[in-house]
């Protein structure tokens, strides 16, 4: 039996559950998650000329321009076995890079989870992690039983510093300014299927997988 090979990129806002999302889906499918985040810091563990450029940007908390971020995409993608398919998740971030990727391999479906930052900024805010073993919390879609403290450990529940309102705010902005015009690249390229992300995880896998079905890939 042979299918269409999946060769998946994954975008959408922060708060919109991609991650969640890539995972039930390689599960699924039985391809490769590969995150861009994880191919830079091996990248950077390995000690190559890239990665220690890399690790300027990121010890100076600023992004790598496209042409570095490429090299290392290229690179890393290189090493891994992607005969079975993948997903793509945290790259391409902008027109230039997803015309790079189109150049290195062909994309056959890119999956926009859409979510409106009313709900992606509902849905971040109210986020706590317990300090102590890191379970995590919504303070109204998973509540602890305890209230402010981990149902777990009773350590005090905690909001991480990347879920505060400026740096959520900032984000969704770059999001709508970087990311959000790949919608009309892949739209051009035949590729886009947008999922409406303001669901539950469960509710959003199966669209999700509903409608690849439809396009031929299940
Ligand atoms: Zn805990």
């Amino acid at each position: 039996m042979s299918r269409k090979k999946l060769r998946i990129v994954l975008f959408g806002p922060q708060g919109s559950g991609k991650g969640t999302q890539g995972q039930m889906l390689a599960e699924r499918f039985n391809i490769p998650l590969i995150g861009a985040g994880d191919l830079f810091r091996k990248e950077i563990v390995d000690g190559t000329r890239l990665g220690f450029m890399v690790k300027e940007y990121v010890d100076h908390g600023s992004l790598a321009p496209d042409e570095l971020v490429n090299a290392v995409i290229t690179n890393r993608l290189k090493k891994i076995d992607l005969s079975k398919g993948f997903i793509l998740d945290g790259y391409p971030r902008n027109v230039e890079q997803a015309q790079h990727l189109e150049r290195l391999l062909k994309i056959n479906l890119a999956l926009y989870l859409r979510m409106s930052d009313t709900e992606a900024m509902r849905r971040l805010l109210g986020r706590r992690q317990c300090g102590q073993c890191r379970a995590n919390f919504h303070v109204t879609d998973i509540p602890s039983p305890k209230g402010d403290e981990c149902s777990m450990c009773d350590a005090p529940l905690i909001r991480r510093e990347d879920d505060e309102e400026e740096t959520i705010v900032r984000r969704l902005a770059t999001f709508h300014f970087i990311t959000e015009p790949l919608v009309s690249f892949y739209r051009q390229k035949g590729t886009l299927l947008t999922i409406q992300a303001e669901q539950t995880a469960s509710e959003v896998f199966h669209d999700i997988v509903k409608k690849m079905a439809k396009l031929g890939f299940s």
